[in-house]
């Protein structure tokens, strides 16, 4: 069992007094112990940030994102050995890993553009002799609390870009599952970035509060449940700090009578059931308009959902892996039961799986509740596990008023050769990230990211272009150089062109 440390100011910190246990999902044991850190150490880090920050701020785009460019090309050298951490500790399949991956490393890659992203605006005589633009700065010390169900992409949503912007970053990972993030920090020290500019620590709550609570830290990103997003959103905007808080989910995919229904089941089987189920954007409800789709898409889906392949994550060739936790485990058969008690009809029971070579593993086999309605604690809840609820309806305006019911509006398809359909759900759903015959609509890293409702709590989304503007503030400048031997009399009218 080894010790996961701090990484501040380029070097790995022990950490002092409190730990918390890291399992490998599959097998049940303790694998690691991880730092805790306390307000002392979250103070090392924000100091380490606040020394960095002047010389870090004037260093020119282009040199920044080539630190990004050396990075991305480490992340691509690494990429089967941060699958693996990310499959030990988390327990999705090494293919699902290197998908996250893959898609965080396109974040670094639009950090690359730096010097194109911060370009500002421009304009030559505003007045006479005069220029005015605008500028992009950095906010200066920022820091951000990442979830466990994306180690690697979470992160890499956040620090490449705040980085690339000129700001320093303190990133607070999950404490379930930390070693992937700690490994990809690290390589972007490898890449030649200064010390202090990007630090790691981990903790639980009191690492949190710590960062709220810091007058230094100018701005905070978090990804994870509601509670704690609303929490976060509450304390740093009390305090003045700039808060982008994504939160929990519950995604509803709608079937359309004409839909393609392989390709769906396809479709759904991977977005209900890849990770776990552990994905914000996982669709966990299928809302089928007209009994005749909702049958046939029963039909399909039990065989698949009983054919799945399911063992330790770090084995090629698997569909799913075991749940994060005991906890996790036994929350998610907890609301199988609730909904057996509330009356939807359980078509495929997951609870007794056990994987041979890993009963003591956290798994829970996929399963599939039928005849669910909008008051059972399975429809209503974040379930975040391998649990497709079926809502029959009667009409597509039955299926959108359902979705635009719910209280999370993170992501939403629909599944459909109706153009018409499609446009109408697109312009009328009030959900964040829309799908038409695609299940999981996570924007590429040119774009940006973010539910609405109780999904999200800010004003911007993250990465992309909502990103820049997040980790920069804006400065118009006005300036004036008079031709020489002018002389302008005092001007007691308001300026203007007119
Ligand atoms: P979580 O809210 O338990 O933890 C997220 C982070 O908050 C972790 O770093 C954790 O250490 C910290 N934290 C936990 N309790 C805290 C407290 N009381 N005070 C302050 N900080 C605290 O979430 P999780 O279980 O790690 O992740 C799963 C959740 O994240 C799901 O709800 C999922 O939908 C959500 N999520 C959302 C998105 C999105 O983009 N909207 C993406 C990924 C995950």
């Amino acid at each position: 069992m080894s010790h996961i440390p701090h990484l501040i100011n380029g070097q790995r910190i022990a950490g002092t007094g409190r730990t918390a246990d890291v399992f490998n999902p599959a097998t049940g044991e303790v694998i690691h112990q991880v730092a805790l850190a306390d307000r002392a150490t979250v103070q090392q880090a924000i100091d380490a940030a606040k020394t960095a920050f002047p010389a870090w701020r004037n260093t020119p785009p282009a040199k920044r994102a080539q630190i990004m460019f050396r990075f991305k090309q480490l992340l691509e050298q690494h990429e089967g050995a941060i699958a693996q951490l990310i499959s030990q500790e988390h327990g999705k399949t090494l293919e699902d890993a290197t998908g996250e991956l893959k898609r965080g490393i396109e974040n670094v890659e639009f950090a690359c553009g730096a010097p194109q992203i911060l370009k500002g605006e421009y304009n030559r005589n505003v007045g006479p002799n005069i220029d005015a633009w605008s500028d992009l700065q950095p906010i200066g010390v920022v820091a951000g609390i990442t979830p466990f169900n994306f180690p690697a992409m979470v992160p890499l949503w956040m620090y490449p870009l705040a980085i690339v912007c000129g700001n320093c970053f303190i990133l607070k990972p999950s404490e379930r599952d930390p070693s992937s993030t700690l490994y990809i920090a690290e390589l972007l020290i490898e890449a030649g970035l200064p010390k202090g500019v990007m630090s790691v620590v981990h903790g639980d709550k009191a690492a949190v509060d710590a960062l709220i609570e810091a007058p230094e830290v100018k701005a905070l990103s978090f990804v994870g449940s509601t509670p704690i997003a609303e929490y976060i959103y509450s304390e740093g905007t009390k305090r003045g700090k700039r808060v982008q808080a994504l939160g929990g989910a519950k995604n509803h995919a709608v079937l359309m009578p004409d839909a393609d229904l392989d390709n769906a089941v396809s479709a759904l089987m991977g977005a209900a059931y890849g990770s776990c189920g552990e994905r914000c954007m996982a669709i966990s409800v299928a809302v089928c308009v007209g009994e005749q789709i909702a049958d046939a898409l029963v039909e399909k889906l039990v065989p698949q959902i009983q054919g799945l392949k399911i063992g330790a994550g770090t084995v090629c060739g698997l569909d799913m892996g075991p749940l994060v936790t005991a906890a996790a485990r036994d929350k998610v058969k907890g609301y199988i039961d609730a909904g057996v008690a509330q009356g939807a009809s359980l078509v495929v029971d997951g609870r007794d799986l056990v994987v041979a070579g890993h009963e003591n593993g956290y798994f829970v086999g996929g399963t599939l509740f039928d005849k669910v309605t909008p008051e059972m604690s399975i429809y209503s809840d974040e379930i975040f596990g391998p649990v497709l609820c079926i809502v029959r309806v009667g009409s597509l305006e039955a299926a959108m008023q359902l979705i635009n019911d719910h209280e999370y509006g993170n992501g939403t398809c629909i599944f459909t050769r109706d153009g018409e359909a499609a446009r109408l759900f697109c312009d009328e759903i009030e959900v964040g990230m829309v799908g038409v015959n695609v299940p999981l609509p996570v924007p590429v890293s040119y774009h940006s990211f973010g539910g609405w409702k109780r999904s999200l709590f800010g004003d911007l989304h993250a990465y992309g272009p909502d990103g820049v503007r997040f980790y920069t503030r804006k400065k118009a400048i006005t300036q004036r150089w008079p031709q020489r031997a002018s002389h302008e009399a005092a001007q007691f009218a308001f300026p203007s062109n007119g």
